[in-house]
Protein backbone atom coordinates (compact mmCIF):
# COMPACT_ATOMS: atom_id res chain seq x y z
CA UNK A 1 0.00 0.00 0.00
CA UNK A 2 1.30 3.61 -0.55
CA UNK A 3 1.22 5.84 1.79
CA UNK A 4 1.09 9.67 1.03
CA UNK A 5 3.76 11.74 1.93
CA UNK A 6 1.79 14.63 3.65
CA UNK A 7 -1.24 14.05 5.94
CA UNK A 8 -3.74 17.02 6.88
CA UNK A 9 -5.69 18.39 9.71
CA UNK A 10 -9.39 18.22 9.06
CA UNK A 11 -11.39 21.45 9.95
CA UNK A 12 -14.85 21.70 9.08
CA UNK A 13 -14.98 19.02 6.35
CA UNK A 14 -11.59 20.48 4.96
CA UNK A 15 -8.01 18.76 4.60
CA UNK A 16 -6.08 21.71 5.66
CA UNK A 17 -2.15 22.01 7.00
CA UNK A 18 -0.73 24.13 9.68
CA UNK A 19 -1.59 27.94 9.65
CA UNK A 20 2.27 28.06 10.27
CA UNK A 21 2.66 25.63 7.63
CA UNK A 22 4.87 23.29 9.49
CA UNK A 23 5.01 19.69 9.96
CA UNK A 24 6.12 16.71 11.92
CA UNK A 25 8.12 14.30 10.59
CA UNK A 26 6.68 10.29 11.29
CA UNK A 27 8.84 7.59 11.64
CA UNK A 28 8.13 4.02 11.30
CA UNK A 29 9.27 2.53 14.55
CA UNK A 30 10.13 -0.96 12.82
CA UNK A 31 12.75 0.57 11.12
CA UNK A 32 13.57 4.18 12.04
CA UNK A 33 12.60 6.19 8.86
CA UNK A 34 10.39 8.55 8.06
CA UNK A 35 7.36 7.82 5.93
CA UNK A 36 5.08 10.67 5.87
CA UNK A 37 4.23 13.93 8.41
CA UNK A 38 1.49 15.57 9.94
CA UNK A 39 0.82 19.20 10.23
CA UNK A 40 2.26 21.18 13.33
CA UNK A 41 -1.04 22.11 14.39
CA UNK A 42 -1.37 25.00 17.27
CA UNK A 43 -3.49 27.34 18.82
CA UNK A 44 -4.37 29.44 15.60
CA UNK A 45 -5.72 25.45 14.23
CA UNK A 46 -7.14 24.60 17.45
CA UNK A 47 -9.35 27.41 17.70
CA UNK A 48 -10.21 27.27 14.29
CA UNK A 49 -11.47 23.64 14.87
CA UNK A 50 -13.63 24.62 17.90
CA UNK A 51 -15.67 27.15 16.20
CA UNK A 52 -16.36 25.08 13.22
CA UNK A 53 -17.68 22.43 15.76
CA UNK A 54 -19.36 24.93 17.60
CA UNK A 55 -21.00 26.34 14.39
CA UNK A 56 -22.00 22.27 13.30
CA UNK A 57 -22.85 21.74 16.95
CA UNK A 58 -25.86 24.81 16.51
CA UNK A 59 -26.55 24.84 12.67
CA UNK A 60 -27.14 21.01 12.53
CA UNK A 61 -26.23 18.12 14.36
CA UNK A 62 -28.34 19.32 17.71
CA UNK A 63 -31.25 19.08 15.37
CA UNK A 64 -30.52 15.57 14.27
CA UNK A 65 -32.74 12.86 15.52
CA UNK A 66 -31.00 10.76 17.66
CA UNK A 67 -31.76 7.65 15.73
CA UNK A 68 -30.34 9.44 12.39
CA UNK A 69 -27.24 10.69 14.39
CA UNK A 70 -26.87 6.50 15.08
CA UNK A 71 -27.48 6.00 11.23
CA UNK A 72 -24.44 7.78 10.50
CA UNK A 73 -22.47 5.81 12.73
CA UNK A 74 -23.35 2.38 12.00
CA UNK A 75 -22.56 3.53 8.46
CA UNK A 76 -19.05 4.90 9.40
CA UNK A 77 -18.81 1.43 11.75
CA UNK A 78 -19.58 -0.61 8.31
CA UNK A 79 -16.99 1.64 6.20
CA UNK A 80 -14.23 0.87 8.68
CA UNK A 81 -14.69 -2.81 8.16
CA UNK A 82 -14.59 -2.17 4.44
CA UNK A 83 -11.34 -0.36 4.71
CA UNK A 84 -9.87 -2.82 7.56
CA UNK A 85 -6.61 -3.67 5.53
CA UNK A 86 -5.57 -0.34 4.53
CA UNK A 87 -6.41 0.93 8.25
CA UNK A 88 -4.33 -1.72 9.54
CA UNK A 89 -1.60 -0.95 7.83
CA UNK A 90 -1.37 2.62 8.56
CA UNK A 91 -2.04 1.49 12.12
CA UNK A 92 1.06 -1.03 11.83
CA UNK A 93 3.17 1.37 10.19
CA UNK A 94 2.73 4.53 12.70
CA UNK A 95 2.88 2.40 15.99
CA UNK A 96 4.42 -0.44 15.50
CA UNK A 97 2.02 -2.86 16.12
CA UNK A 98 2.00 -6.55 14.53
CA UNK A 99 -0.18 -6.82 11.50
CA UNK A 100 -2.78 -9.00 13.75
CA UNK A 101 -2.72 -6.68 16.58
CA UNK A 102 -3.57 -4.05 14.04
CA UNK A 103 -6.46 -5.29 12.16
CA UNK A 104 -7.96 -6.07 16.12
CA UNK A 105 -7.47 -2.77 16.74
CA UNK A 106 -9.48 -1.62 13.56
CA UNK A 107 -12.08 -4.08 14.08
CA UNK A 108 -12.99 -2.47 17.60
CA UNK A 109 -12.80 0.80 16.55
CA UNK A 110 -15.57 -0.03 13.68
CA UNK A 111 -17.24 -1.97 16.98
CA UNK A 112 -17.56 1.37 19.22
CA UNK A 113 -19.10 3.56 16.12
CA UNK A 114 -21.46 0.07 15.81
CA UNK A 115 -22.19 -0.48 19.85
CA UNK A 116 -22.76 3.76 19.96
CA UNK A 117 -24.60 4.21 16.40
CA UNK A 118 -27.08 1.09 18.22
CA UNK A 119 -26.78 3.16 21.60
CA UNK A 120 -27.97 6.62 20.17
CA UNK A 121 -31.48 6.45 20.52
CA UNK A 122 -31.84 4.50 23.51
CA UNK A 123 -30.07 6.82 25.63
CA UNK A 124 -33.31 8.13 28.03
CA UNK A 125 -33.90 10.52 30.91
CA UNK A 126 -36.52 10.19 33.68
CA UNK A 127 -39.69 11.54 35.02
CA UNK A 128 -39.33 12.18 39.00
CA UNK A 129 -42.10 12.26 41.24
CA UNK A 130 -42.30 15.74 43.13
CA UNK A 131 -45.21 17.71 44.53
CA UNK A 132 -49.18 17.55 43.55
CA UNK A 133 -49.79 19.27 40.39
CA UNK A 134 -46.12 19.13 38.65
CA UNK A 135 -44.13 16.94 36.54
CA UNK A 136 -40.49 16.64 36.67
CA UNK A 137 -38.14 15.75 33.91
CA UNK A 138 -34.25 14.80 33.67
CA UNK A 139 -33.50 14.76 30.05
CA UNK A 140 -29.95 13.92 29.09
CA UNK A 141 -28.29 16.79 27.21
CA UNK A 142 -25.20 17.15 24.70
CA UNK A 143 -21.97 19.43 26.71
CA UNK A 144 -21.63 20.64 23.30
CA UNK A 145 -17.99 20.73 21.80
CA UNK A 146 -15.94 18.34 23.61
CA UNK A 147 -12.53 17.72 23.08
CA UNK A 148 -10.80 14.21 22.56
CA UNK A 149 -6.42 13.90 23.47
CA UNK A 150 -6.01 10.69 22.11
CA UNK A 151 -2.70 8.69 23.23
CA UNK A 152 -0.25 6.81 20.62
CA UNK A 153 -0.66 3.14 21.77
CA UNK A 154 -4.56 2.66 20.78
CA UNK A 155 -4.98 5.22 18.32
CA UNK A 156 -7.67 3.54 16.70
CA UNK A 157 -9.59 2.18 19.22
CA UNK A 158 -9.54 4.85 21.71
CA UNK A 159 -10.62 7.24 18.78
CA UNK A 160 -13.72 5.14 18.56
CA UNK A 161 -14.49 4.66 21.98
CA UNK A 162 -14.51 7.99 22.96
CA UNK A 163 -15.48 10.10 19.30
CA UNK A 164 -18.09 7.25 19.07
CA UNK A 165 -19.83 7.87 22.24
CA UNK A 166 -19.61 11.99 21.96
CA UNK A 167 -21.20 11.95 18.56
CA UNK A 168 -23.50 9.58 19.59
CA UNK A 169 -24.40 11.42 22.62
CA UNK A 170 -24.91 14.44 20.10
CA UNK A 171 -21.77 16.57 21.03
CA UNK A 172 -19.26 17.88 18.30
CA UNK A 173 -15.77 16.98 18.43
CA UNK A 174 -11.99 18.21 18.45
CA UNK A 175 -9.49 15.72 18.49
CA UNK A 176 -5.51 15.98 19.19
CA UNK A 177 -4.09 12.37 18.49
CA UNK A 178 -0.68 11.82 20.06
CA UNK A 179 2.37 13.22 17.48
CA UNK A 180 3.08 9.71 17.22
CA UNK A 181 0.17 7.90 16.19
CA UNK A 182 -2.53 10.35 13.73
CA UNK A 183 -3.00 8.48 10.74
CA UNK A 184 -6.15 6.53 11.51
CA UNK A 185 -7.79 8.60 13.17
CA UNK A 186 -7.26 11.22 10.11
CA UNK A 187 -8.45 8.47 7.65
CA UNK A 188 -11.45 7.74 9.76
CA UNK A 189 -12.56 11.00 10.43
CA UNK A 190 -12.27 11.04 6.53
CA UNK A 191 -14.26 8.31 6.00
CA UNK A 192 -16.93 9.94 8.77
CA UNK A 193 -17.45 12.77 5.63
CA UNK A 194 -17.94 9.78 2.92
CA UNK A 195 -20.19 8.25 5.02
CA UNK A 196 -22.51 11.57 5.83
CA UNK A 197 -21.22 13.36 9.20
CA UNK A 198 -21.65 16.76 8.29
CA UNK A 199 -18.85 19.20 7.96
CA UNK A 200 -17.42 20.46 11.28
CA UNK A 201 -19.40 17.83 13.32
CA UNK A 202 -15.45 15.96 13.48
CA UNK A 203 -12.03 17.62 13.22
CA UNK A 204 -8.98 16.57 14.11
CA UNK A 205 -5.71 18.63 14.58
CA UNK A 206 -2.16 17.04 14.99
CA UNK A 207 0.27 18.92 16.45
CA UNK A 208 2.57 18.65 19.85
CA UNK A 209 0.65 17.45 23.35
CA UNK A 210 2.49 20.50 24.77
CA UNK A 211 1.11 23.03 21.70
CA UNK A 212 -1.99 21.62 20.17
CA UNK A 213 -2.54 19.54 23.26
CA UNK A 214 -2.39 22.71 25.43
CA UNK A 215 -4.54 24.83 23.47
CA UNK A 216 -7.38 22.14 23.20
CA UNK A 217 -7.71 21.57 27.02
CA UNK A 218 -7.63 25.46 27.89
CA UNK A 219 -9.93 26.40 25.06
CA UNK A 220 -12.97 28.35 26.44
CA UNK A 221 -15.05 26.63 23.95
CA UNK A 222 -14.72 22.84 24.72
CA UNK A 223 -17.08 22.09 27.71
CA UNK A 224 -15.79 18.06 28.15
CA UNK A 225 -12.68 16.78 27.79
CA UNK A 226 -11.36 13.20 27.43
CA UNK A 227 -7.96 12.51 27.94
CA UNK A 228 -5.86 9.14 27.80
CA UNK A 229 -2.99 8.94 28.44
CA UNK A 230 0.08 9.24 31.50
CA UNK A 231 -0.32 10.82 35.02
CA UNK A 232 1.64 13.72 34.31
CA UNK A 233 -0.27 15.05 31.73
CA UNK A 234 -3.34 13.97 32.70
CA UNK A 235 -2.74 16.33 35.74
CA UNK A 236 -1.91 19.39 33.93
CA UNK A 237 -5.01 18.80 31.19
CA UNK A 238 -7.40 18.32 34.61
CA UNK A 239 -5.93 21.61 35.69
CA UNK A 240 -6.32 23.62 32.97
CA UNK A 241 -10.20 22.40 32.27
CA UNK A 242 -10.66 23.34 36.69
CA UNK A 243 -9.86 26.35 35.58
CA UNK A 244 -13.02 26.80 33.60
CA UNK A 245 -14.61 24.29 35.36
CA UNK A 246 -15.26 21.97 32.89
CA UNK A 247 -15.55 18.21 33.65
CA UNK A 248 -12.77 15.17 32.61
CA UNK A 249 -12.71 11.97 32.13
CA UNK A 250 -8.80 10.87 32.70
CA UNK A 251 -7.77 7.38 32.01
CA UNK A 252 -4.14 7.22 33.32
CA UNK A 253 -2.47 3.37 32.85
CA UNK A 254 -2.21 0.80 35.63
CA UNK A 255 -0.05 -1.82 37.01
CA UNK A 256 -2.44 -4.53 36.73
CA UNK A 257 -2.00 -7.48 38.78
CA UNK A 258 -2.64 -11.41 37.57
CA UNK A 259 -3.63 -13.51 40.59
CA UNK A 260 -2.70 -16.74 40.45
CA UNK A 261 -3.96 -19.70 43.05
CA UNK A 262 -2.86 -23.19 43.66
CA UNK A 263 -6.24 -24.39 42.03
CA UNK A 264 -6.03 -22.33 38.80
CA UNK A 265 -6.76 -23.89 35.37
CA UNK A 266 -2.59 -22.94 34.47
CA UNK A 267 -3.68 -24.45 30.65
CA UNK A 268 -5.76 -21.56 30.43
CA UNK A 269 -4.03 -19.14 32.80
CA UNK A 270 -0.65 -18.90 31.29
CA UNK A 271 -1.24 -17.80 27.37
CA UNK A 272 -3.22 -15.25 28.59
CA UNK A 273 -0.67 -14.30 31.42
CA UNK A 274 2.02 -13.51 28.69
CA UNK A 275 -0.27 -12.30 25.65
CA UNK A 276 -1.80 -9.62 28.70
CA UNK A 277 1.62 -8.28 28.57
CA UNK A 278 3.23 -8.73 25.03
CA UNK A 279 -0.21 -6.90 23.52
CA UNK A 280 1.09 -3.85 21.72
CA UNK A 281 4.24 -4.59 23.56
CA UNK A 282 3.22 -4.09 26.79
CA UNK A 283 1.92 -0.36 25.75
CA UNK A 284 -1.31 -1.30 27.15
CA UNK A 285 -3.22 0.78 29.93
CA UNK A 286 -4.41 -3.07 30.85
CA UNK A 287 -1.61 -4.39 30.39
CA UNK A 288 -0.97 -7.43 33.27
CA UNK A 289 2.72 -6.33 34.32
CA UNK A 290 2.52 -8.37 37.71
CA UNK A 291 1.92 -11.85 38.12
CA UNK A 292 1.17 -12.69 41.89
CA UNK A 293 2.02 -16.38 42.12
CA UNK A 294 0.63 -18.53 45.64
CA UNK A 295 4.19 -19.56 46.70
CA UNK A 296 3.21 -23.72 46.35
CA UNK A 297 2.96 -23.86 42.77
CA UNK A 298 5.52 -20.65 42.36
CA UNK A 299 8.41 -22.59 40.53
CA UNK A 300 5.97 -24.44 38.25
CA UNK A 301 4.01 -21.06 37.02
CA UNK A 302 7.12 -19.55 36.91
CA UNK A 303 8.75 -22.12 34.77
CA UNK A 304 5.84 -22.12 32.36
CA UNK A 305 5.50 -18.28 31.69
CA UNK A 306 9.50 -18.58 31.44
CA UNK A 307 9.42 -20.83 28.50
CA UNK A 308 6.72 -18.57 27.09
CA UNK A 309 8.91 -15.60 26.85
CA UNK A 310 11.99 -17.33 25.65
CA UNK A 311 9.94 -18.66 22.56
CA UNK A 312 8.54 -14.57 21.81
CA UNK A 313 9.58 -13.48 18.25
CA UNK A 314 10.18 -9.72 18.07
CA UNK A 315 10.29 -7.78 14.55
CA UNK A 316 8.64 -5.57 12.59
CA UNK A 317 4.93 -5.11 12.64
CA UNK A 318 4.87 -6.24 8.86
CA UNK A 319 5.99 -9.56 9.62
CA UNK A 320 3.49 -9.55 12.16
CA UNK A 321 5.09 -12.07 14.99
CA UNK A 322 4.70 -11.85 18.43
CA UNK A 323 5.73 -8.78 19.42
CA UNK A 324 6.58 -5.44 17.57
CA UNK A 325 9.06 -2.29 18.20
CA UNK A 326 7.83 0.17 20.83
CA UNK A 327 6.68 3.37 19.71
CA UNK A 328 9.44 5.48 19.61
CA UNK A 329 13.07 5.88 20.65
CA UNK A 330 11.89 7.79 23.97
CA UNK A 331 9.67 4.79 24.97
CA UNK A 332 12.53 2.29 23.81
CA UNK A 333 15.34 4.31 25.95
CA UNK A 334 12.87 4.44 28.91
CA UNK A 335 11.85 0.92 28.86
CA UNK A 336 15.56 -0.26 28.44
CA UNK A 337 16.57 2.06 31.32
CA UNK A 338 14.14 0.28 33.43
CA UNK A 339 15.28 -3.36 32.53
CA UNK A 340 18.71 -2.19 33.05
CA UNK A 341 18.41 -0.82 36.39
CA UNK A 342 16.45 -3.70 37.44
CA UNK A 343 19.52 -5.97 36.37
CA UNK A 344 21.93 -3.91 38.08
CA UNK A 345 19.64 -4.38 41.36
CA UNK A 346 20.41 -8.12 40.66
CA UNK A 347 16.36 -8.85 39.58
CA UNK A 348 16.52 -12.23 37.94
CA UNK A 349 15.88 -12.49 34.58
CA UNK A 350 13.34 -15.79 33.85
CA UNK A 351 12.72 -15.53 30.45
CA UNK A 352 13.27 -13.24 27.31
CA UNK A 353 12.25 -13.30 23.79
CA UNK A 354 14.57 -12.81 20.91
CA UNK A 355 14.96 -10.36 18.18
CA UNK A 356 14.38 -11.58 14.62
CA UNK A 357 17.39 -11.78 12.37
CA UNK A 358 17.35 -8.98 9.91
CA UNK A 359 15.36 -7.07 11.48
CA UNK A 360 16.26 -3.33 11.04
CA UNK A 361 19.14 -1.89 13.38
CA UNK A 362 17.32 1.52 13.68
CA UNK A 363 13.90 -0.17 14.92
CA UNK A 364 12.72 0.71 18.55
CA UNK A 365 12.78 -2.82 19.89
CA UNK A 366 12.70 -4.44 23.26
CA UNK A 367 13.22 -7.80 24.09
CA UNK A 368 9.91 -8.97 26.23
CA UNK A 369 11.69 -9.57 29.80
CA UNK A 370 10.36 -11.58 32.83
CA UNK A 371 11.53 -10.53 36.16
CA UNK A 372 11.60 -13.29 39.23
CA UNK A 373 11.67 -12.58 42.64
CA UNK A 374 10.67 -8.87 42.87
CA UNK A 375 10.79 -6.91 45.66
CA UNK A 376 7.20 -5.09 46.37
CA UNK A 377 8.77 -1.94 46.33
CA UNK A 378 11.10 -1.72 43.20
CA UNK A 379 10.57 0.87 40.48
CA UNK A 380 9.77 -2.42 38.01
CA UNK A 381 7.13 -3.31 40.89
CA UNK A 382 5.37 0.01 41.22
CA UNK A 383 5.77 2.19 38.27
CA UNK A 384 4.05 1.98 34.70
CA UNK A 385 6.91 0.54 32.57
CA UNK A 386 4.68 0.50 28.83
CA UNK A 387 7.01 -1.93 28.06
CA UNK A 388 6.84 -5.56 27.62
CA UNK A 389 8.10 -6.34 31.17
CA UNK A 390 6.40 -8.61 33.32
CA UNK A 391 7.69 -8.91 37.26
CA UNK A 392 6.54 -12.33 38.83
CA UNK A 393 5.74 -12.02 43.18
CA UNK A 394 5.11 -15.13 45.34
CA UNK A 395 2.08 -14.85 48.13
CA UNK A 396 0.89 -16.96 50.33
CA UNK A 397 -3.30 -16.99 50.40
CA UNK A 398 -5.92 -14.17 49.75
CA UNK A 399 -4.96 -11.60 52.22
CA UNK A 400 -1.26 -11.13 50.88
CA UNK A 401 -2.58 -11.56 47.14
CA UNK A 402 -4.84 -8.49 48.19
CA UNK A 403 -2.60 -6.75 49.93
CA UNK A 404 0.09 -7.41 46.92
CA UNK A 405 -2.37 -6.26 44.33
CA UNK A 406 -3.62 -3.21 46.01
CA UNK A 407 0.23 -1.93 46.92
CA UNK A 408 0.53 0.55 44.07
CA UNK A 409 -0.86 3.74 43.37
CA UNK A 410 -3.22 2.71 40.18
CA UNK A 411 -6.15 0.84 40.19
CA UNK A 412 -7.00 0.58 36.70
CA UNK A 413 -7.65 -3.99 36.12
CA UNK A 414 -6.85 -7.16 37.91
CA UNK A 415 -6.96 -10.89 36.71
CA UNK A 416 -8.09 -13.46 39.50
CA UNK A 417 -7.46 -17.20 38.42
CA UNK A 418 -8.85 -19.83 40.80
CA UNK A 419 -11.38 -22.19 40.68
CA UNK A 420 -12.93 -21.64 43.70
CA UNK A 421 -16.15 -19.62 43.76
CA UNK A 422 -16.42 -18.05 46.93
CA UNK A 423 -12.50 -16.51 46.98
CA UNK A 424 -13.30 -15.45 43.33
CA UNK A 425 -15.72 -12.91 45.00
CA UNK A 426 -13.51 -12.23 48.10
CA UNK A 427 -11.03 -11.43 45.92
CA UNK A 428 -12.96 -9.48 43.37
CA UNK A 429 -14.62 -7.40 46.55
CA UNK A 430 -10.86 -6.81 47.80
CA UNK A 431 -9.00 -5.45 44.80
CA UNK A 432 -9.49 -1.56 44.05
CA UNK A 433 -9.72 -2.04 40.59
CA UNK A 434 -11.82 -0.17 38.41
CA UNK A 435 -12.21 -4.04 36.43
CA UNK A 436 -11.45 -7.36 38.34
CA UNK A 437 -11.51 -10.54 35.58
CA UNK A 438 -12.13 -14.00 36.80
CA UNK A 439 -10.44 -16.98 34.86
CA UNK A 440 -10.57 -14.52 31.84
CA UNK A 441 -8.49 -11.11 31.25
CA UNK A 442 -9.39 -8.21 28.92
CA UNK A 443 -6.40 -6.12 28.01
CA UNK A 444 -8.03 -3.57 26.33
CA UNK A 445 -11.22 -5.39 25.33
CA UNK A 446 -14.56 -5.41 26.31
CA UNK A 447 -16.70 -2.60 24.64
CA UNK A 448 -19.50 -3.78 25.93
CA UNK A 449 -17.83 -3.16 29.45
CA UNK A 450 -17.89 -0.16 31.82
CA UNK A 451 -13.97 0.64 31.75
CA UNK A 452 -12.03 3.15 34.01
CA UNK A 453 -9.77 3.31 36.95
CA UNK A 454 -9.39 3.97 41.21
CA UNK A 455 -6.63 6.01 42.55
CA UNK A 456 -3.91 7.14 40.25
CA UNK A 457 -5.65 5.36 37.12
CA UNK A 458 -7.94 8.30 36.65
CA UNK A 459 -11.40 8.75 37.19
CA UNK A 460 -14.97 8.84 35.06
CA UNK A 461 -15.86 5.92 32.80
CA UNK A 462 -15.66 5.13 28.91
CA UNK A 463 -17.11 2.36 27.19
CA UNK A 464 -20.68 0.41 27.38
CA UNK A 465 -23.82 2.64 27.99
CA UNK A 466 -21.51 4.27 31.31
CA UNK A 467 -19.50 6.23 28.64
CA UNK A 468 -21.99 7.46 26.32
CA UNK A 469 -23.67 9.04 29.82
CA UNK A 470 -20.57 10.34 30.45
CA UNK A 471 -20.73 12.80 27.57
CA UNK A 472 -24.09 14.37 28.62
CA UNK A 473 -25.79 16.23 31.56
CA UNK A 474 -28.60 16.51 32.97
CA UNK A 475 -31.26 19.65 32.33
CA UNK A 476 -34.10 19.09 34.96
CA UNK A 477 -37.16 20.67 33.85
CA UNK A 478 -40.22 21.17 36.36
CA UNK A 479 -43.65 21.95 35.55
CA UNK A 480 -46.29 23.68 37.66
CA UNK A 481 -49.96 22.47 36.01
CA UNK A 482 -51.93 22.68 39.28
P1 LIG B 1 1.31 11.78 27.50
O1 LIG B 1 0.36 11.64 28.61
O2 LIG B 1 2.22 12.95 27.54
O3 LIG B 1 0.52 11.82 26.11
C1 LIG B 1 -0.85 11.48 25.95
C2 LIG B 1 -1.53 12.51 25.07
O4 LIG B 1 -1.47 13.80 25.70
C3 LIG B 1 -0.89 12.69 23.69
O5 LIG B 1 -1.87 12.99 22.74
C4 LIG B 1 0.00 13.89 23.92
O6 LIG B 1 0.34 14.54 22.72
C5 LIG B 1 -0.90 14.75 24.80
N1 LIG B 1 -0.22 15.77 25.58
C6 LIG B 1 1.09 15.82 25.97
N2 LIG B 1 1.33 16.94 26.69
C7 LIG B 1 0.17 17.62 26.77
C8 LIG B 1 -0.23 18.85 27.38
N3 LIG B 1 0.63 19.61 28.06
N4 LIG B 1 -1.52 19.23 27.27
C9 LIG B 1 -2.42 18.47 26.61
N5 LIG B 1 -2.09 17.32 25.98
C10 LIG B 1 -0.82 16.88 26.06
O7 LIG B 1 2.14 10.43 27.41
P2 LIG B 1 3.53 10.14 26.68
O8 LIG B 1 3.26 9.99 25.23
O9 LIG B 1 4.56 11.14 27.05
O10 LIG B 1 3.90 8.73 27.32
C11 LIG B 1 4.53 8.70 28.61
C12 LIG B 1 3.95 7.62 29.47
O11 LIG B 1 2.56 7.84 29.66
C13 LIG B 1 4.02 6.21 28.91
O12 LIG B 1 5.28 5.63 29.13
C14 LIG B 1 2.92 5.53 29.68
O13 LIG B 1 3.39 5.15 30.95
C15 LIG B 1 1.87 6.62 29.84
N6 LIG B 1 0.81 6.48 28.83
C16 LIG B 1 -0.37 5.87 29.20
C17 LIG B 1 -1.35 5.65 28.26
C18 LIG B 1 -2.62 4.96 28.62
O14 LIG B 1 -3.22 4.28 27.78
N7 LIG B 1 -3.13 5.14 29.83
C19 LIG B 1 -1.19 6.05 26.86
C20 LIG B 1 0.06 6.74 26.58
C21 LIG B 1 1.01 6.92 27.55
P3 LIG B 1 1.80 14.24 22.08
O15 LIG B 1 1.97 12.77 22.07
O16 LIG B 1 1.67 14.82 20.73
O17 LIG B 1 2.79 14.91 22.95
Amino acid sequence: MSIPRQHLNLIDGQSRPAASGEVIEVIDPSDGQVFTSIPRGADGDIDAAVNAAHDAFRRVWRNQTATDRGRILSRLAASILAHQDELSELECRDTGKPMAQARVDIAACARYFEFYGGAADKLHGETIPYTAGSTVMAIRVPHGVTGHIIPWNYPAQIFGRSVGASLAAGNCCVVKPAEDACLTPLRVAALALECGLPPGVLNVVCGLGREAGAALAAHPGIAHISFTGSTETGATVAEAAARRHVPVTLELGGKSPQIVFADADLGQAVPVIVNAIIQSAGQTCTAGSRVLIERSIYAEVLAQIGARFDALRIGPGLSDLDCGPLVNRRQQHKVMGMIESAQADGIRIAGQGKLVAGAPVDGCYVLPTLFADVPAGHAIAQKEIFGPVLSAFAFEGEDEAAELANGTDFGLTAGVWTRDGGRQLRMAHAIEAGQVFINNYGAGGGIELPFGGMKHSGYGREKAFEGLRGFTTIKTIAIKHG
